[in-house]
């Protein structure tokens, strides 16, 4: 990778809807998506990731230098359990981490490791496991204002080469997953169509204030969003977006009923 100093070198962010775990090795439309993007990014020094399936009381970030490979699912074919992803830590950038966010205390952790939500959709766009990964809890018992604001803290992290990258999905309801509709690629039900359709417009249109508030949108949304820390990955990153720089969506379709895939880039160029 070569980089222009100064502005070029920000790290673009992107938005990975993981979805089922399977993902990890089927061959469909989403994983394409994921390979595709991976050839427009640069290779960061190391890749923070906001994951939906680490939620803890305080926020913490993974110290290791040699973290786990997690398989936080059941009922998945023996296939899927053997997946590693061995990427490296990073405890230079968790240090690091730990000083950025004033008025908030981000401690180290030393027993999580990298779960579904990041080695799944990480297997595709780097699947030589050769840049360094970290994770960034969510802290369940604080609401979307806090992560929102939580997240502009790590910005100074994009213009040294870091990755920042949320997983998690838009619409995300798993007791309502059409579990006969599993085999389609694109199927969603009229609510979660109308909701995802309408986060991508917020989106699109940098009213993050309508993202933060999204409790107050009516049923679709009650059923898009049921628990937050699905949605909440997609808040802090576009919360780090700049207002020079711009949205791309890749993904962007419902899935299984009630999900939906869709992801996005954000950087200054195409
Ligand atoms: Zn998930």
């Amino acid at each position: 990778m070569t980089t222009a100093p100064g502005i070029h070198s920000r790290m673009p962010l992107l938005f990975l809807g993981h979805g089922n775990p399977m993902n990890a090795i089927a061959e469909n439309i989403f994983v394409n998506g994921f390979r595709n993007i991976a050839k427009e990014l640069p290779k960061p020094r190391a890749v923070l990731c906001i994951s939906a399936h680490w939620e803890t009381n305080g926020t913490f970030v993974t110290a290791t230098d040699k973290p786990r490979t997690i398989h936080d699912f059941s009922g998945f074919p023996e296939a899927l359990y053997n997946i590693q992803y061995p990427a490296d830590g990073c405890p230079e950038l968790a240090e690091k981490i730990t000083h950025l966010a004033s008025g908030t205390e981000i401690r180290r952790d030393y027993s999580w490791g990298l779960d579904h939500g990041t080695w799944t959709v990480l297997k595709h766009i780097y699947p030589d496991a050769d840049v360094p990964v970290v994770q960034l809890s969510l802290d369940r018992s604080k609401g979307p204002q806090y992560h929102y604001d939580l997240a502009k803290h790590l910005a100074p992290l994009r213009d040294e080469g870091i990755l920042i990258a949320g997983s998690g999905n838009i619409v995300h309801n798993l007791s309502m997953i059409a579990w006969n509709r599993l085999d389609e690629d694109e199927y969603g039900y009229d609510w979660a169509i109308q909701a995802g359709n309408e986060i991508r417009q917020f989106i699109q249109n940098d009213d993050h204030q309508a993202l933060i508030n999204y409790k107050s949108h009516g049923k679709p949304f009650m059923l898009a969003v049921p628990t937050p820390e699905h949605y909440l990955p997609m808040l802090y990153i576009i919360a780090l977006k700049n207002s020079d720089e711009k949205i791309y969506f890749f993904n962007d379709k419902p899935t299984s009923g009630s999900l939906d895939m869709t992801s996005f880039k954000i950087r200054i160029h195409a």
